[in-house]
Protein backbone atom coordinates (compact mmCIF):
# COMPACT_ATOMS: atom_id res chain seq x y z
CA UNK A 1 0.00 0.00 0.00
CA UNK A 2 1.03 4.10 -0.38
CA UNK A 3 1.46 3.80 3.95
CA UNK A 4 3.97 0.95 3.42
CA UNK A 5 6.12 2.92 0.71
CA UNK A 6 5.81 6.10 2.38
CA UNK A 7 6.69 4.64 5.53
CA UNK A 8 10.01 3.70 3.64
CA UNK A 9 10.19 7.19 2.17
CA UNK A 10 9.96 8.50 5.26
CA UNK A 11 12.69 6.71 7.24
CA UNK A 12 15.19 8.12 4.68
CA UNK A 13 14.00 11.56 4.54
CA UNK A 14 13.86 11.54 8.75
CA UNK A 15 15.87 13.82 10.37
CA UNK A 16 16.51 16.15 7.21
CA UNK A 17 15.63 19.93 7.39
CA UNK A 18 14.28 21.45 4.36
CA UNK A 19 12.48 19.82 1.52
CA UNK A 20 14.57 19.40 -1.33
CA UNK A 21 13.90 18.56 -4.97
CA UNK A 22 15.11 14.97 -4.21
CA UNK A 23 12.76 14.88 -1.73
CA UNK A 24 9.83 15.96 -3.14
CA UNK A 25 10.74 14.28 -6.29
CA UNK A 26 10.86 10.86 -4.31
CA UNK A 27 7.64 11.26 -2.30
CA UNK A 28 6.16 12.84 -5.49
CA UNK A 29 6.86 9.08 -7.44
CA UNK A 30 4.85 7.65 -5.22
CA UNK A 31 2.07 9.80 -5.05
CA UNK A 32 2.10 9.35 -8.66
CA UNK A 33 1.97 5.53 -8.41
CA UNK A 34 -0.83 5.51 -6.01
CA UNK A 35 -3.11 7.92 -8.17
CA UNK A 36 -2.76 5.80 -11.19
CA UNK A 37 -3.14 2.27 -8.33
CA UNK A 38 -6.67 4.07 -7.87
CA UNK A 39 -7.11 4.62 -11.56
CA UNK A 40 -7.21 8.18 -11.43
CA UNK A 41 -7.41 9.05 -15.63
CA UNK A 42 -3.52 9.65 -16.31
CA UNK A 43 -3.71 13.50 -17.64
CA UNK A 44 -5.33 14.68 -14.25
CA UNK A 45 -2.20 12.29 -12.33
CA UNK A 46 -0.12 13.70 -14.49
CA UNK A 47 -1.91 17.62 -14.01
CA UNK A 48 -2.36 16.94 -10.40
CA UNK A 49 1.46 15.94 -9.40
CA UNK A 50 2.64 18.72 -11.26
CA UNK A 51 1.03 21.11 -8.75
CA UNK A 52 2.26 19.49 -5.45
CA UNK A 53 5.50 19.06 -6.56
CA UNK A 54 5.38 22.95 -7.49
CA UNK A 55 3.73 23.80 -3.89
CA UNK A 56 5.70 21.09 -1.85
CA UNK A 57 9.18 23.01 -3.01
CA UNK A 58 7.45 26.48 -2.08
CA UNK A 59 6.75 24.95 0.83
CA UNK A 60 8.08 26.68 4.28
CA UNK A 61 9.57 24.27 5.81
CA UNK A 62 7.41 22.80 9.10
CA UNK A 63 8.16 22.67 12.72
CA UNK A 64 5.81 19.99 13.37
CA UNK A 65 6.50 17.67 10.27
CA UNK A 66 9.26 15.92 8.28
CA UNK A 67 9.77 16.64 4.73
CA UNK A 68 7.94 13.60 3.77
CA UNK A 69 4.92 14.37 5.95
CA UNK A 70 4.46 17.60 4.90
CA UNK A 71 4.37 16.51 1.11
CA UNK A 72 1.55 14.06 2.28
CA UNK A 73 -0.55 16.84 4.04
CA UNK A 74 0.07 18.40 0.96
CA UNK A 75 -1.36 16.03 -1.44
CA UNK A 76 -4.20 15.37 1.65
CA UNK A 77 -4.96 19.19 1.59
CA UNK A 78 -4.85 19.32 -2.48
CA UNK A 79 -6.92 16.39 -3.07
CA UNK A 80 -9.88 17.04 -0.49
CA UNK A 81 -9.58 20.75 -2.67
CA UNK A 82 -10.23 18.96 -5.89
CA UNK A 83 -12.86 17.30 -4.35
CA UNK A 84 -14.80 20.03 -3.25
CA UNK A 85 -13.42 20.81 0.04
CA UNK A 86 -16.12 21.02 2.28
CA UNK A 87 -19.33 18.99 2.25
CA UNK A 88 -21.80 20.57 -0.19
CA UNK A 89 -25.19 19.71 0.36
CA UNK A 90 -28.15 20.32 -2.08
CA UNK A 91 -29.28 24.06 -3.15
CA UNK A 92 -32.79 24.34 -2.58
CA UNK A 93 -34.35 26.94 -4.74
CA UNK A 94 -35.83 29.86 -2.99
CA UNK A 95 -39.38 29.71 -4.62
CA UNK A 96 -40.20 25.59 -4.79
CA UNK A 97 -40.22 23.15 -6.33
CA UNK A 98 -36.69 22.37 -6.12
CA UNK A 99 -35.41 21.19 -9.28
CA UNK A 100 -33.03 17.86 -9.51
CA UNK A 101 -31.90 16.84 -12.68
CA UNK A 102 -30.03 13.79 -13.17
CA UNK A 103 -27.80 12.54 -16.21
CA UNK A 104 -25.22 10.06 -17.06
CA UNK A 105 -24.49 7.33 -19.12
CA UNK A 106 -26.64 4.08 -18.86
CA UNK A 107 -26.15 1.66 -15.86
CA UNK A 108 -24.54 4.52 -14.05
CA UNK A 109 -27.35 4.30 -11.28
CA UNK A 110 -29.24 7.27 -12.10
CA UNK A 111 -32.86 5.59 -11.01
CA UNK A 112 -31.62 3.66 -8.45
CA UNK A 113 -30.23 7.44 -7.19
CA UNK A 114 -33.72 8.72 -8.01
CA UNK A 115 -35.09 6.68 -5.20
CA UNK A 116 -32.73 6.99 -2.76
CA UNK A 117 -32.78 10.75 -2.93
CA UNK A 118 -36.44 10.71 -2.21
CA UNK A 119 -36.13 8.98 0.99
CA UNK A 120 -33.33 11.19 1.90
CA UNK A 121 -35.49 14.07 0.80
CA UNK A 122 -38.28 12.35 2.66
CA UNK A 123 -36.32 11.54 5.76
CA UNK A 124 -35.27 15.12 6.37
CA UNK A 125 -38.75 16.59 5.85
CA UNK A 126 -39.63 17.24 1.96
CA UNK A 127 -42.43 16.10 -0.10
CA UNK A 128 -40.48 14.94 -3.16
CA UNK A 129 -41.86 13.82 -6.54
CA UNK A 130 -39.93 11.72 -8.76
CA UNK A 131 -40.35 12.53 -12.51
CA UNK A 132 -40.13 9.46 -14.81
CA UNK A 133 -38.22 10.83 -18.12
CA UNK A 134 -36.41 7.98 -19.15
CA UNK A 135 -38.71 6.95 -22.46
CA UNK A 136 -35.93 5.71 -23.75
CA UNK A 137 -35.48 1.87 -22.19
CA UNK A 138 -38.94 -0.23 -21.89
CA UNK A 139 -39.15 -0.65 -17.90
CA UNK A 140 -37.27 2.22 -17.30
CA UNK A 141 -40.66 3.70 -16.31
CA UNK A 142 -41.72 0.71 -14.72
CA UNK A 143 -38.10 1.07 -12.48
CA UNK A 144 -38.93 4.33 -10.98
CA UNK A 145 -42.44 3.66 -9.90
CA UNK A 146 -41.55 0.68 -8.23
CA UNK A 147 -38.22 1.85 -6.91
CA UNK A 148 -40.40 5.14 -5.79
CA UNK A 149 -42.91 2.75 -4.26
CA UNK A 150 -40.33 1.16 -1.84
CA UNK A 151 -39.17 4.75 -0.76
CA UNK A 152 -42.72 5.80 0.04
CA UNK A 153 -42.15 8.60 -2.66
CA UNK A 154 -44.95 9.36 -5.55
CA UNK A 155 -43.49 9.31 -8.71
CA UNK A 156 -45.13 11.42 -12.22
CA UNK A 157 -45.12 8.86 -15.31
CA UNK A 158 -46.20 9.35 -18.48
CA UNK A 159 -49.46 9.18 -18.97
CA UNK A 160 -51.93 9.54 -22.64
CA UNK A 161 -52.39 13.02 -22.82
CA UNK A 162 -49.42 13.84 -20.30
CA UNK A 163 -46.32 14.12 -22.77
CA UNK A 164 -46.15 10.21 -23.46
CA UNK A 165 -43.31 9.73 -26.05
CA UNK A 166 -41.34 12.77 -25.70
CA UNK A 167 -39.36 13.22 -22.36
CA UNK A 168 -38.81 16.97 -22.29
CA UNK A 169 -42.84 17.34 -21.76
CA UNK A 170 -42.72 14.49 -19.73
CA UNK A 171 -40.44 16.97 -17.46
CA UNK A 172 -42.35 19.91 -18.29
CA UNK A 173 -45.43 18.60 -17.24
CA UNK A 174 -43.70 16.75 -13.71
CA UNK A 175 -42.27 20.23 -12.66
CA UNK A 176 -45.69 21.85 -13.39
CA UNK A 177 -47.87 19.11 -11.61
CA UNK A 178 -45.48 19.39 -8.65
CA UNK A 179 -45.87 23.31 -8.37
CA UNK A 180 -49.55 22.56 -8.33
CA UNK A 181 -50.12 19.98 -5.93
CA UNK A 182 -47.12 21.24 -3.80
CA UNK A 183 -44.68 18.94 -3.68
CA UNK A 184 -41.64 20.94 -2.71
CA UNK A 185 -38.45 18.74 -4.75
CA UNK A 186 -38.38 17.07 -8.15
CA UNK A 187 -36.03 14.68 -9.02
CA UNK A 188 -36.02 14.32 -12.82
CA UNK A 189 -34.62 10.75 -14.16
CA UNK A 190 -33.55 11.11 -17.23
CA UNK A 191 -32.31 8.12 -20.07
CA UNK A 192 -28.69 7.27 -20.70
CA UNK A 193 -27.23 5.41 -23.59
CA UNK A 194 -24.33 3.10 -23.21
CA UNK A 195 -21.55 6.14 -24.53
CA UNK A 196 -21.94 9.43 -24.83
CA UNK A 197 -23.87 10.23 -28.40
CA UNK A 198 -25.44 13.35 -29.66
CA UNK A 199 -28.83 12.79 -29.33
CA UNK A 200 -28.82 12.20 -25.36
CA UNK A 201 -26.51 14.91 -25.06
CA UNK A 202 -29.24 17.25 -26.53
CA UNK A 203 -32.07 15.53 -25.11
CA UNK A 204 -30.54 15.86 -21.67
CA UNK A 205 -29.69 19.86 -22.46
CA UNK A 206 -33.44 19.90 -23.92
CA UNK A 207 -34.59 18.87 -20.31
CA UNK A 208 -32.77 20.88 -18.55
CA UNK A 209 -33.56 24.50 -20.46
CA UNK A 210 -37.38 23.15 -19.87
CA UNK A 211 -37.02 22.63 -16.30
CA UNK A 212 -34.29 25.16 -15.02
CA UNK A 213 -32.80 22.87 -12.44
CA UNK A 214 -31.36 23.78 -9.23
CA UNK A 215 -29.26 20.78 -9.17
CA UNK A 216 -27.98 18.65 -12.40
CA UNK A 217 -26.08 16.31 -10.65
CA UNK A 218 -23.86 13.79 -12.96
CA UNK A 219 -24.20 10.11 -11.80
CA UNK A 220 -21.19 8.81 -12.34
CA UNK A 221 -19.98 4.65 -11.48
CA UNK A 222 -16.68 4.67 -9.53
CA UNK A 223 -15.62 1.70 -11.63
CA UNK A 224 -15.18 3.43 -14.76
CA UNK A 225 -11.71 4.15 -14.65
CA UNK A 226 -9.57 5.57 -17.17
CA UNK A 227 -12.75 6.55 -19.54
CA UNK A 228 -14.19 8.83 -16.54
CA UNK A 229 -12.31 12.32 -18.37
CA UNK A 230 -13.96 12.43 -21.61
CA UNK A 231 -17.51 10.94 -20.36
CA UNK A 232 -17.30 13.83 -18.16
CA UNK A 233 -16.28 16.29 -19.89
CA UNK A 234 -18.79 15.47 -22.45
CA UNK A 235 -21.50 16.04 -19.70
CA UNK A 236 -20.07 19.32 -18.69
CA UNK A 237 -20.24 20.35 -22.01
CA UNK A 238 -23.69 18.66 -22.92
CA UNK A 239 -25.76 19.81 -20.13
CA UNK A 240 -23.63 21.73 -17.84
CA UNK A 241 -23.32 20.22 -14.26
CA UNK A 242 -23.80 21.28 -10.87
CA UNK A 243 -22.50 18.52 -9.22
CA UNK A 244 -21.66 14.74 -9.10
CA UNK A 245 -22.71 11.91 -7.51
CA UNK A 246 -20.64 8.76 -7.33
CA UNK A 247 -21.92 5.31 -7.68
CA UNK A 248 -21.16 1.85 -6.74
CA UNK A 249 -18.64 2.80 -4.70
CA UNK A 250 -19.29 -0.38 -1.92
CA UNK A 251 -16.72 -2.02 -4.95
CA UNK A 252 -13.28 -2.54 -5.02
CA UNK A 253 -13.11 1.11 -6.64
CA UNK A 254 -10.70 3.23 -4.88
CA UNK A 255 -12.22 6.30 -6.23
CA UNK A 256 -10.26 7.44 -8.45
CA UNK A 257 -12.79 8.31 -10.62
CA UNK A 258 -13.85 10.79 -8.07
CA UNK A 259 -10.61 13.12 -8.24
CA UNK A 260 -10.98 12.85 -12.07
CA UNK A 261 -14.41 13.61 -12.80
CA UNK A 262 -14.02 16.78 -10.19
CA UNK A 263 -11.09 17.77 -11.71
CA UNK A 264 -12.46 17.41 -15.41
CA UNK A 265 -16.04 19.24 -14.17
CA UNK A 266 -14.68 21.09 -11.86
CA UNK A 267 -17.77 20.66 -9.68
CA UNK A 268 -18.27 19.07 -6.29
CA UNK A 269 -18.92 15.44 -5.47
CA UNK A 270 -22.00 15.68 -3.29
CA UNK A 271 -23.32 12.13 -2.81
CA UNK A 272 -22.20 8.47 -2.40
CA UNK A 273 -24.10 5.79 -3.52
CA UNK A 274 -22.77 2.06 -1.55
CA UNK A 275 -25.21 -0.56 -2.75
CA UNK A 276 -28.52 -1.21 -4.49
CA UNK A 277 -30.63 -1.07 -1.31
CA UNK A 278 -32.19 2.45 -0.85
CA UNK A 279 -30.30 3.06 2.38
CA UNK A 280 -27.07 2.51 0.73
CA UNK A 281 -26.71 6.23 0.22
CA UNK A 282 -24.31 8.52 1.80
CA UNK A 283 -23.03 12.82 2.09
CA UNK A 284 -19.96 12.05 0.05
CA UNK A 285 -17.24 13.75 2.30
CA UNK A 286 -13.62 14.90 0.47
CA UNK A 287 -11.49 14.41 3.69
CA UNK A 288 -12.61 10.88 3.84
CA UNK A 289 -12.33 10.00 0.22
CA UNK A 290 -8.98 11.79 -0.03
CA UNK A 291 -8.03 9.27 2.50
CA UNK A 292 -9.70 6.54 0.57
CA UNK A 293 -7.83 7.25 -2.70
CA UNK A 294 -4.37 7.83 -0.67
CA UNK A 295 -5.09 4.56 1.72
CA UNK A 296 -3.50 6.65 4.58
CA UNK A 297 -5.87 7.24 7.21
CA UNK A 298 -3.21 5.95 9.80
CA UNK A 299 -0.86 8.26 8.16
CA UNK A 300 -3.05 11.27 8.22
CA UNK A 301 -4.14 10.89 11.91
CA UNK A 302 -0.14 10.75 13.00
CA UNK A 303 0.35 13.81 11.27
CA UNK A 304 -2.78 15.65 12.37
CA UNK A 305 -1.64 14.84 16.06
CA UNK A 306 2.02 15.49 16.11
CA UNK A 307 0.79 18.92 14.59
CA UNK A 308 -1.66 19.74 16.51
CA UNK A 309 0.62 18.89 19.62
CA UNK A 310 3.74 20.68 18.94
CA UNK A 311 3.74 24.06 19.24
CA UNK A 312 5.68 25.22 16.28
CA UNK A 313 7.11 28.53 17.66
CA UNK A 314 8.35 26.49 21.12
CA UNK A 315 10.11 23.78 18.43
CA UNK A 316 11.50 26.55 16.62
CA UNK A 317 13.06 28.37 20.07
CA UNK A 318 14.10 24.91 21.37
CA UNK A 319 15.52 24.24 17.96
CA UNK A 320 17.91 27.23 18.04
CA UNK A 321 19.03 27.30 21.20
CA UNK A 322 20.44 23.78 20.56
CA UNK A 323 22.24 25.07 17.87
CA UNK A 324 23.61 27.76 19.68
CA UNK A 325 25.19 24.97 22.09
CA UNK A 326 22.40 25.58 24.88
CA UNK A 327 21.63 22.53 27.26
CA UNK A 328 18.47 20.62 27.48
CA UNK A 329 16.94 21.95 30.67
CA UNK A 330 14.35 20.31 33.32
CA UNK A 331 11.76 22.93 31.25
CA UNK A 332 12.49 21.58 28.39
CA UNK A 333 11.98 18.06 29.36
CA UNK A 334 8.58 19.21 31.09
CA UNK A 335 7.46 21.48 27.55
CA UNK A 336 8.13 17.78 25.70
CA UNK A 337 6.13 15.55 28.18
CA UNK A 338 3.33 17.95 27.94
CA UNK A 339 3.30 17.63 23.92
CA UNK A 340 4.20 14.31 24.00
CA UNK A 341 1.30 13.63 26.01
CA UNK A 342 -1.28 15.63 23.88
CA UNK A 343 -0.61 13.09 21.06
CA UNK A 344 -2.02 10.37 22.16
CA UNK A 345 -0.81 6.81 22.81
CA UNK A 346 3.16 7.34 22.97
CA UNK A 347 4.31 3.84 21.84
CA UNK A 348 2.48 4.82 18.70
CA UNK A 349 3.61 8.33 17.95
CA UNK A 350 7.00 7.23 19.16
CA UNK A 351 7.27 4.78 16.01
CA UNK A 352 7.90 7.81 14.15
CA UNK A 353 10.13 9.46 15.83
CA UNK A 354 14.31 8.78 15.46
CA UNK A 355 15.98 7.90 18.37
CA UNK A 356 13.46 7.77 20.95
CA UNK A 357 13.22 4.07 21.49
CA UNK A 358 15.83 4.55 24.44
CA UNK A 359 13.37 6.49 25.90
CA UNK A 360 9.75 4.80 25.16
CA UNK A 361 9.18 2.81 27.77
CA UNK A 362 10.18 5.25 30.18
CA UNK A 363 8.21 7.86 28.80
CA UNK A 364 5.11 5.82 28.38
CA UNK A 365 4.93 4.86 32.48
CA UNK A 366 5.63 9.33 32.61
CA UNK A 367 2.96 10.09 30.53
CA UNK A 368 -0.10 8.45 32.17
CA UNK A 369 -2.23 11.38 33.68
CA UNK A 370 -1.46 11.29 37.80
CA UNK A 371 2.68 10.44 37.00
CA UNK A 372 2.13 13.63 34.84
CA UNK A 373 0.98 15.93 37.32
CA UNK A 374 3.41 15.06 39.90
CA UNK A 375 6.02 15.88 37.20
CA UNK A 376 4.53 18.92 36.76
CA UNK A 377 4.25 20.14 40.23
CA UNK A 378 7.86 18.67 40.99
CA UNK A 379 9.27 20.92 38.54
CA UNK A 380 7.02 23.58 39.20
CA UNK A 381 8.56 23.47 42.96
CA UNK A 382 12.14 23.95 41.56
CA UNK A 383 13.85 27.59 41.44
CA UNK A 384 14.82 28.81 37.84
CA UNK A 385 18.73 28.10 38.63
CA UNK A 386 17.48 24.40 39.29
CA UNK A 387 15.84 24.02 36.31
CA UNK A 388 18.32 25.47 34.16
CA UNK A 389 21.15 23.90 35.93
CA UNK A 390 20.17 20.10 37.72
CA UNK A 391 23.75 19.25 39.24
CA UNK A 392 22.77 21.92 42.26
CA UNK A 393 20.00 19.77 43.26
CA UNK A 394 21.48 18.40 46.51
CA UNK A 395 19.73 16.81 49.39
CA UNK A 396 18.62 19.94 50.98
CA UNK A 397 17.31 21.02 47.87
CA UNK A 398 15.34 17.97 46.86
CA UNK A 399 13.88 17.55 50.38
CA UNK A 400 12.55 20.93 49.69
CA UNK A 401 11.13 20.33 46.33
CA UNK A 402 9.65 17.56 47.58
CA UNK A 403 7.69 19.05 50.41
CA UNK A 404 6.70 22.31 48.05
CA UNK A 405 5.08 19.70 45.33
CA UNK A 406 4.15 16.91 47.96
CA UNK A 407 5.72 13.77 47.04
CA UNK A 408 8.36 11.90 48.54
CA UNK A 409 12.12 12.33 48.03
CA UNK A 410 12.34 9.41 46.31
CA UNK A 411 10.11 10.61 43.15
CA UNK A 412 12.42 13.74 43.10
CA UNK A 413 15.43 11.66 43.11
CA UNK A 414 13.43 9.05 39.70
CA UNK A 415 12.67 12.58 38.04
CA UNK A 416 15.87 13.82 37.86
CA UNK A 417 17.35 10.79 37.59
CA UNK A 418 15.31 10.13 34.16
CA UNK A 419 15.61 13.85 33.06
CA UNK A 420 19.54 13.20 33.19
CA UNK A 421 19.37 10.65 30.94
CA UNK A 422 16.91 12.06 28.58
CA UNK A 423 19.42 14.76 28.76
CA UNK A 424 22.27 12.51 27.56
CA UNK A 425 20.09 11.21 24.64
CA UNK A 426 19.16 14.68 23.78
CA UNK A 427 22.97 15.64 23.98
CA UNK A 428 23.75 12.44 21.76
CA UNK A 429 21.55 13.49 19.14
CA UNK A 430 22.77 17.05 19.08
CA UNK A 431 26.16 15.39 18.26
CA UNK A 432 25.38 13.81 15.35
CA UNK A 433 23.84 16.50 14.35
CA UNK A 434 19.79 15.41 14.65
CA UNK A 435 18.80 18.34 16.47
CA UNK A 436 17.24 16.38 19.81
CA UNK A 437 13.44 16.11 19.73
CA UNK A 438 12.76 18.93 18.18
CA UNK A 439 14.44 17.95 15.20
CA UNK A 440 13.01 14.66 14.94
CA UNK A 441 9.96 16.46 15.19
CA UNK A 442 10.95 19.53 13.03
CA UNK A 443 12.81 17.44 10.44
P1 LIG B 1 -29.45 3.98 -14.73
O1 LIG B 1 -29.42 3.30 -16.04
O2 LIG B 1 -28.44 5.06 -14.66
O3 LIG B 1 -30.79 4.43 -14.31
O4 LIG B 1 -28.96 2.88 -13.65
P2 LIG B 1 -29.84 2.00 -12.66
O5 LIG B 1 -30.30 2.83 -11.53
O6 LIG B 1 -30.90 1.27 -13.41
O7 LIG B 1 -28.74 1.01 -12.11
C1 LIG B 1 -28.06 0.08 -12.94
C2 LIG B 1 -27.67 -1.12 -12.10
O8 LIG B 1 -26.72 -0.75 -11.12
C3 LIG B 1 -28.82 -1.71 -11.33
O9 LIG B 1 -28.69 -3.12 -11.34
C4 LIG B 1 -28.64 -1.17 -9.92
O10 LIG B 1 -29.18 -2.05 -8.96
C5 LIG B 1 -27.15 -1.09 -9.83
N1 LIG B 1 -26.69 -0.07 -8.90
C6 LIG B 1 -27.04 1.25 -8.84
N2 LIG B 1 -26.35 1.90 -7.88
C7 LIG B 1 -25.54 0.98 -7.30
C8 LIG B 1 -24.57 1.03 -6.24
O11 LIG B 1 -24.29 2.07 -5.61
N3 LIG B 1 -23.93 -0.12 -5.94
C9 LIG B 1 -24.20 -1.28 -6.59
N4 LIG B 1 -23.51 -2.37 -6.24
N5 LIG B 1 -25.08 -1.37 -7.60
C10 LIG B 1 -25.77 -0.26 -7.95
MG1 LIG C 1 -32.52 4.55 -15.38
Amino acid sequence: SLSDRLTATFKGLRGKGRLTEADVDTTVREIRRALLEADVALPVVRAFTGSIRERALSAEVSQALNPAQQIVKIVNEELIGVLGGQTRRLRFAKNPPTVIMLAGLQGAGKTTLAGKLGKHLKDTGHTPLLVACDLQRPNAVTQLQVVGQRAGVEVFAPEPGNGVGNPVEVARRGVEHARDKQYDVVVVDTAGRLGVDAEMMQQASDIREATQPDEVLFVVDAMIGQDALAVAQAFQEGVDLTGVVLTKLDGDARGGAALSVATTTGRPVLFASTGEGLADFEVFHPDRMASRILDMGDVLTLIEQAERAFDAKESAALASRFEAGEDFTLEDFLTQMQALKKMGPLNKVLGMLPGMGAMKDQLDELASDGAMKRIEAIVRSMTPLERHNSKVLNGSRRARIARGSGVEVSEVNQLIDRFTEAQKVMRAMRAKGGGGLAGALGG
